[in-house]
């Protein structure tokens, strides 16, 4: 077969996204569930938990005690804890969100291995090839697609896993002498973005991009991509990952970086979490710490929807104006009431510059009394960055209060009502900048207008990097996100759920008819949005489970390439999750592949040669 040929093929082979996801019945791949004659027998989960140093463990549903005895200490227990992120995400059956209305709810694994060294992560995913098991990795919890959590799977949970070190000069392995040493933070696959922020802020003074939500996992976020506060300043966490150390689905412990295994890295790089292999630690460059970051904040009502409009607009154009720079990031909300809600933060600018920027802005709301009504204060100010993320004393922080928590343990007071949800609905969209030019930003007011009829619309500056700076750009651009991102100015997110609905859990209230239509108000909401911009690509980690296109979404023109470096490495899909690199492959709960290696191996092939710049795909 000619070059030519195989490109045909392969372009036939990249069609595989658009057939229906496989079924049992024509499964070419099944693997094994508990009672199947060929799940594992204890002596073998024996084996295992030896290997692991006697660390695997029957994980329980969060409720489980209540379904036993539901007036009993153990279920009162839970009831008390279950509003605090870190207590859920000290649980090996744990979810941060407690399911998706039609998608996915909370089931424990039917083991797991607590893993404290490479060592043990190797040895059951290991186990898990071996004995054709659905395999799960869970860090802090977090995902909203459920993707850390399956019934019937073997778990790999890194919790244990969170020790942090600083380097004055790391220089990633295999680059000695080719790159300048950087100071950095190696951090354990288990550890949350506020053990690094009290590690590398609070303690050393410097910044490390991470994620807004303080009890996120730091490896779950990274191959997210992952967003932070100030990354329209610093780009996206994936962007200053300089080494992983990670389990590849051979069993392998790879210390991967831009020399060794560059293309795995790269994918590690916003590719998706739990498609690639087990990250069992994350090396991310730390930065200068600027002196301060600031917020501004209030609420503006407009007193009818004519009014509303004219805010909308106003708004926007002073966004391009005086906050489409790297200084400016996070939200926001447009709500169906005719609010405007600030709560924006800034990072690199004096409480007067801050000030100054919003000035104009304040000015023209407050002098129109007729038309809007200040409900809750506007205003700006600033702290000693080395301060922002205290919990002691800060009062927009609530602290762990278990016996023994780490006092720096806090979560934000504004992430308190995630913390459980039962999603009825969540979609997002990068919104490019050229809309924010003065011949467009007619039809985006009116677009946003028109979204906001439906539900709230959140808009998010800081998870778009356009307006930001060279380095952010430059650095953002070399991960494996939808470059989607480089042109938008703003992610749109719009979602909403109920209060936490975990399985057994006592007094949930669930209201079906109610949450579905939650659910069509949502989607009519992002409608409005995708008139305006048809194909607007969407954050992988925030984002809809039910997204028909999100290949392209999520990765855009990178989908190629990562799917070249999934068959690579993972040729048989050990690591599935729902809606990950080369899931189309496989039915919905990852049990039945339709694809066989053989054909896995076709696709590669064609990907490779489709990708002449990376026929180092090819080695090893
Ligand atoms: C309340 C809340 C706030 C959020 N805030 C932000 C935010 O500010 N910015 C932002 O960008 N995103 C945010 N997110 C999205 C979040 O960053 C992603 O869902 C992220 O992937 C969560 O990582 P985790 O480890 O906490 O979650 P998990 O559910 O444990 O993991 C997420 C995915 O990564 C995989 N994974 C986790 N650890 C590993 C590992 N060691 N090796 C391989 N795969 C792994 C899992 O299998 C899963 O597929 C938020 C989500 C929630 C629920």
């Amino acid at each position: 077969m000619n070059r030519r040929e195989l490109l045909k093929c392969g372009a036939a082979a990249l069609m595989v996204p658009l057939l229906p996801r496989a079924a049992a019945s024509s499964a070419v791949f099944s693997r094994v569930r508990p009672g199947d004659l060929a799940w594992p027998k204890p002596a073998d989960w024996s084996r295992l938990s030896e290997a692991v140093n006697g660390n695997l463990i029957e994980p329980h549903a969060l409720f489980a005690a209540c379904r036993k005895v539901r007036d009993g200490a153990a279920c009162h227990e839970v009831e008390k804890n279950i509003g605090n992120p870190f207590y859920i995400g000290d649980q090996p059956g744990g979810t941060q969100t407690s399911g998706w209305l039609d998608a996915w709810s909370a089931a424990p694994s039917a083991y797991a291995v607590k893993a404290r060294y490479a060592a043990d992560v190797a040895a059951a995913v290991n186990f898990a090839r071996e004995n054709r098991l659905r395999l799960v990795v869970k860090g802090g919890g977090h995902s909203y697609l459920g993707t850390s959590n399956a019934a019937d799977s073997l778990l790999v949970w890194t919790r244990a896993m969170n020790q942090v070190s600083l380097h004055d000069a790391f220089v990633p392995q295999g680059c000695e002498g080719t790159v300048s040493p950087t100071p950095a933070v190696t951090a354990g696959a288990g550890t949350m973005w506020i053990d690094l922020y009290y590690a590398v802020t609070a303690t050393a003074g410097r910044y490390v991009q991470g994620g807004g939500c303080t009890s996120v996992g730091t490896a779950g976020l990274v191959q997210s991509g992952g967003f932070g506060n100030f990354s329209k300043y610093f780009g996206t966490a994936a962007a200053h990952l300089l080494e992983a150390e990670v389990v590849t689905a051979d069993g392998m412990v790879r210390t991967v970086n831009a020399r060794r295994d560059p293309d795995l890295f790269w994918a590690l790089k916003g590719g998706g979490g739990g498609s690639w292999g087990v990250v069992t630690k994350q090396t991310l460059r730390t930065f200068e710490l600027p002196s301060q970051f600031g917020a501004a904040w209030g609420t503006i009502k407009a007193r009818s929807d004519t009014a509303f409009r004219r805010l909308i607009a106003r708004f926007i154009a002073f966004y391009a104006e005086h906050l489409f720079n790297p200084h400016w990031g996070e939200q926001a909300h447009l709500t169906p009431d005719n609010e405007l809600m600030i709560s924006m933060v800034c990072c690199g600018l004096s409480k007067a510059e801050a000030a100054t920027a919003w000035q104009p802005f304040f000015a023209w709301a407050r002098a129109s009394s007729q038309d809007f009504e200040v409900t809750d204060d506007l205003g700006t100010g600033v702290v000693a960055a080395r301060h922002w993320w205290d919990v002691k004393g800060n009062p927009s922080m609530i602290p762990d209060p278990r016996p023994g928590a780490p006092f720096y343990h806090g979560w934000w007071q504004g992430d308190g009502s995630q913390v459980g949800v039962f999603l009825h609905g969540y979609d997002s969209l990068w919104l490019p900048a050229v809309l924010l030019q003065p011949g467009s930003q007619a039809a985006l007011a009116e677009a946003l207008f028109n979204a906001s009829r439906h539900k709230m619309v959140q808009l998010h500056f800081n998870k778009g990097i356009a307006g930001g700076s060279a380095q952010a750009i430059s650095a953002t651009r070399d991960t494996a996100t939808n470059p989607a991102v480089l042109d938008a100015f703003v992610l749109v997110i719009i979602a909403d759920g109920g209060p936490p609905a975990y399985p057994d859990m006592p007094h949930a209230v669930g209201d079906t008819a109610a949450a579905r239509e939650d659910a069509d108000r949502i989607a009519a909401a992002s409608a409005e949005l995708r008139r305006l911009v048809p194909d607007a690509g969407s954050y992988v980690s925030e984002s809809n489970y039910f997204n028909p296109r999100w290949q392209t979404a999520y990765w855009g023109g990178n989908y190629l390439r990562l799917q070249a470096v999934k068959a690579k490495y993972d040729p048989n899909g050990l690591f599935f999750v729902h809606n990950g690199v080369g899931a189309e492959a496989w039915s919905d709960d990852g049990f039945y592949a339709t694809l066989a290696p053989a054909a896995r191996t076709f696709l590669f092939e064609n990907v490779s040669v489709l990708l002449g710049e990376h026929e180092y795909l090819r080695g090893s």
